[in-house]
């Protein structure tokens, strides 16, 4: 059977009899058609219900080669961090069709960064990202609550990246918090907050400001103790955990925006 010209590409076609079929059928994969046909029918009867489908037949193929070309995407997984307190997994998604900018999901206890195979954006940079909003999310929350309770309100709050302090208070009245504090557990950073807060009423480290602190944060003491023993953690380096720092940018030179 001569090869079936469609949209001007020649297309291997080809008759397989069967006994066990009841009608004429086609069957299209990649660059090739079948027919097949039951036993008792003729050939040319084949041929012409092949060339009645022809419309039908060209457009199996170009959804075939499509769908060829749509690469799942390629997965893997990249060490762990801790966040608020639970160790999860890095996954890195590399998805041939992603056209948007790197992003950060947490489902379940998987980071995802679902990136393009060529994004030109450090996938490090997107994830320090992605976490000091969480930490600015959680700084908030707990700075509205113990605000509250404390009748007092920080000037201008600041998320930042210093490795040798958890927080400050600034004379002006201004707080700043490590956004590391997210990875550890909630009551932690709760502490840390709360801890600023109180500067706001008492500058210095005095056993009455103790009083306030313990007052509004029954869990000072352990939240201190868990800063000692897990505060290298926090400070660990990102792109390291990611398994390289050069994961994400020196991949190509193709930009997507
Ligand atoms: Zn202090």
């Amino acid at each position: 059977m001569p090869d079936m010209l469609l949209d001007g590409h020649a297309v291997a076609s080809r008759l397989v009899s069967s006994r066990t079929a009841r009608k004429l059928r086609i069957k299209v994969t990649p660059g090739r058609v079948e027919v097949v046909v039951p036993d008792g029918r003729e050939r040319d009867d084949a041929i012409a219900f092949l060339e009645a489908n022809r419309e039908w037949v060209t457009e199996q193929l170009n959804r075939v080669r499509r769908l060829q070309t749509v690469r799942r995407p390629e997965k893997r997984l990249r060490g762990e961090l801790l966040f608020q307190g639970k160790m999860v997994t890095l996954q890195v998604i590399r998805f041939d069709r992603w056209r948007a900018s790197n992003r950060v999901s947490l489902e379940g206890d998987v980071i995802s960064i679902t990136c393009s195979p060529g994004t030109s954006t450090p996938l490090v940079r997107s994830l320090e990202n992605w976490l000091r909003k969480q930490a600015r999310d959680r700084i908030e929350l707990h700075i509205s609550s113990v605000g509250k309770r404390l009748k007092r309100q920080p000037g201008r709050v600041y998320v930042m990246g210093q490795r040798t302090k958890w927080g400050n208070c600034s004379t002006l009245g201004n707080l700043s918090f490590n956004w590391r504090l997210v990875m550890a557990p909630d009551y932690v950073l709760g502490y840390i907050v709360t801890h600023e807060m109180a500067h706001l009423a008492i500058p210095d480290h005095s056993a009455k400001f103790w009083l306030i602190v313990q007052c509004l944060c029954p869990e000072t003491e352990r939240a201190r103790q868990w800063l000692v023993a897990h505060g290298a953690h926090l400070n660990r380096d990102l792109s390291a955990v990611l398994g390289s720092s050069s994961s994400g940018s020196n991949q190509g030179n193709t930009l997507i925006g």
